[in-house]
């Protein structure tokens, strides 16, 4: 089961919630998009699923109806209350623990680690299912892809732009920093589009759902430190040359001997040449 349009607007007129356009509160009120999204996820009994941002629990009951485990964090106190009486409504046993914390800032391996299967933290563990906020979607990525392994495998509802930023490639008007980062650590492919008339308040954008599957090992063999300096600089810069936009940090006899042309933009590189930058010395004195 999960919450139509009319159960959201009573939950939220009951407690006297505005939704709150700073936390990206846009709430989806249409069964079939949640449903869909946990089929995407591939979930079921046995597994573990970490939400962030479960709102009042649209996507939540979808997603324990499956069987998953479900370890829901969510920032906003007052829709704490609300969640916590939706799970405990019809269809009771659902296996869901909900976190009272900003998704930015918490200890991840404390609010895994407590979770169900409790010290199994191995890598890979956790499937993330979320219709992220839009304002922190893609920190909220990259940062997971850098500091949180126990997840291997994400499946996010994000604004469409944002997720065509998480899955470009080299040449593609979206490619930057966010497309090398999941290139590195996962596989992104787009799975869906979501029109702005499933969500209650509707947004003024489309939304699309991307799936990112982890890789046991990075793409790349490079020093993560050296390569993301790289792509930053080569980003910060877009519409320069290398030789200009890395200066100082790579010499262009050295991009030459890197194998990449030095008259070349950040945007037509792919990963296997950032890597081989970051390979590449940079000029004395220089740090990463
Ligand atoms: N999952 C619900 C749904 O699909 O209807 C709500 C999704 S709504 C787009 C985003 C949710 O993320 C809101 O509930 C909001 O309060 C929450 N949120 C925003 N920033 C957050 C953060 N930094 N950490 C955890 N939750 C956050």
């Amino acid at each position: 089961m999960t919450l139509t349009r009319t159960q959201v607007r009573e939950l939220l007129d009951r407690h006297g919630i505005h939704p709150k356009r700073s936390l990206g509160q846009n709430f989806v009120v249409e069964p079939n998009t949640v449903r869909r999204i946990a089929e995407l996820a591939g979930v079921g009994p046995g597994d573990r699923v970490v939400e962030i941002g479960p709102g009042v629990g649209s996507l939540t009951l979808a997603l324990a109806d499956t069987g998953a485990s479900v370890t829901a964090v969510e920032i906003d106190e007052a829709l704490v209350g609300v969640l916590a009486e939706v799970m405990a409504g019809p269809g009771a046993g659902r296996d869901v623990r909900i976190v009272h914390a900003d998704a930015m800032e918490v200890d991840w391996d404390s609010v895994l680690y407590a979770g169900p299967g409790g010290g199994d933290l191995g890598d890979g563990n956790w499937t993330l299912v979320a219709n992220l906020p839009y304002n922190v979607s893609v920190p909220l990525v990259c940062d997971l892809l850098d500091d949180v392994p126990a997840i291997g495998k994400m499946v996010v509802m994000v604004q469409k732009e944002v997720a065509e930023r998480l899955v470009a490639g080299p040449g593609d008007d979206a490619y930057g920093l966010p497309s090398v980062k999941v290139a590195y650590h996962a596989v992104g492919r787009l799975v869906g589009r979501v029109p702005p008339s499933v969500f209650l308040p509707r947004p003024n954008v489309d939304s699309a759902l991307v799936e990112v599957v982890r890789r046991p090992v990075p793409a790349v063999d490079a020093d993560p430190g050296r390569l993301f300096a790289l792509v930053r600089a080569g980003f910060g810069q877009r519409r320069k040359m290398l030789r200009r936009s890395l200066a100082g940090l790579v010499d262009e006899a050295a991009i030459v001997a890197a194998g990449v042309d030095p008259t070349e933009r950040a945007e037509q590189l792919g990963l296997a040449q950032w890597a081989a930058l970051a390979e590449a010395p940079g000029p004395v004195g220089a740090t990463s």
